[in-house]
């Protein structure tokens, strides 16, 4: 077994921690990276205090994972030792039915393995994330990162880059769509990048007259402040594609209106509240809602190398991991510029 020093939620309640762990020996097909950096995605502090329900502890949570690769198992054929390396968001599948032979494993019929909070496929060891010293994972969930790019910086792309970057690619969004952005925080600001680079026209929707500065530095053309009822009111119908990305419970509608003829509004971020919705706003100019999950194996490496390619990383503010549990409220209270990223040297 491998050691692995980490900092772990022990219950919903209490802060999170350093604890010590085992990773199993690398198996035939097994990547063992040494972690230098992992961001903080607001589904980490969702699963932390049990806001989905039905979390499991002792929980290393973090899912935006960028290291070196240190050892490989015997039949390991896209990495070698001193390789950048990335683990996401899933580590496995069952990788047979017509979603995981699509490398969308993401919507695997039987569900995805989830880098923390969850079962590896035995049903029985709880899988850990990233606020660790080392992960042990399956080849075909870790990912090649370029070295041109800053791997702290790299970090998040892992999670907030393909999770936006998915369903925009899906909604078709190219040179001239009208993207509405709702919401800049970790996801959000990597939203606006990929819009931006798609060439779409692109507006950010938020609460907070403080980003508007920050968003057009991120390439956004166009700043509406959602509180403000007479703007909101001025863009009825005006998008072809919405990307929702809050973290917050919120009134759907509200946005759905901003939705053009046969407009389509991504949902990815994911409140713990049913929301309610009328029927009313989707018939009218028969709009779409629909949501997205992370992105598979082939897309997030696609993701990747779209990247490097286009100099695209997040905006980061790096941070020693035993200051995870401040990171956490600074991000409840909307002070993250815009994503943390922990430095697992700190460990
Ligand atoms: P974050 O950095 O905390 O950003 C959330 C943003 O939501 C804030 O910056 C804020 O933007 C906006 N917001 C917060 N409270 C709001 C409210 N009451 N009303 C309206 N807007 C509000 O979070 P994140 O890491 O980007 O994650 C966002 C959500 O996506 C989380 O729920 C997370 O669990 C989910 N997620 C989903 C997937 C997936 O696969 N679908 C993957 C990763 C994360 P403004 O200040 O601009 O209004
Ligand atoms: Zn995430
Ligand atoms: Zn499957």
């Amino acid at each position: 077994m491998i050691k692995a020093k980490a900092y772990a939620a022990q219950d919903k309640n209490s802060p999170l921690s350093a604890w010590e762990f085992e990773r199993r020996e690398p198996g035939p097909q097994d990547v063992v990276v040494d972690i230098l950096y992992c961001g903080v995605c607001h589904s980490d502090l969702h699963q932390v205090r049990d806001e989905w329900g039905g979390s499991l502890y002792p929980m290393v949570p973090g899912h935006e994972i960028i290291g070196k690769v240190i050892r490989i198992g015997s039949s390991v054929t896209r990495f070698k030792p001193g390789d950048t390396a990335a683990v996401g968001v899933m580590v496995d599948s069952c990788r047979t039915c017509p979603s995981c032979q699509k490398k969308m494993e993401q919507y695997c019929e039987e569900g995805m393995t989830g880098t923390y909070n969850g079962y590896e496929r035995d049903g029985k060891t709880l899988t850990q994330g990233g606020y660790a010293s080392v992960i042990v994972t399956d080849e075909r969930w870790v990912y090649h990162v370029s070295d041109k790019l800053d791997p702290a910086a790299a970090a998040p792309l892992l999670c907030a880059g393909i999770t936006t970057y998915s369903p925009l690619r899906f909604a078709g969004v190219k040179k001239g769509t009208r993207v509405g952005v709702i919401g800049l925080g970790g996801l959000g600001h990597m939203g606006v990048k990929f819009a931006v680079s798609f060439g779409a026209e692109v507006t950010l929707i938020s609460t907070s007259p403080s980003k508007q500065k920050d968003a057009e530095r991120l390439g956004a053309h166009r700043f509406l402040l959602s509180t403000d009822n007479e703007a909101m009111q001025q863009h009825r119908a005006y998008f072809d594609v919405l990307l929702d990305c809050i973290s917050a419970n919120h009134d759907y509608d509200k946005y759905l209106s901003l939705l053009g003829l046969e407009g389509k509004m991504m949902v990815v971020g994911l409140p713990a509240e049913k929301p309610s919705l009328s029927p009313f706003t989707l018939i009218s100019n028969r709009r779409t809602l629909t949501g997205s999950m992370i992105g598979g194996t082939a897309e997030t490496q696609e993701m990747l190398d779209y990247c490097a390619e286009h100099n695209i990383v997040s905006d980061v503010e790096v941070i020693p991991v035993q200051q995870i549990n401040t990171a956490y409220e600074r991000m409840l209270k909307n002070d993250v510029r815009y994503r943390f990223v922990l430095d697992m040297k700190t460990l």
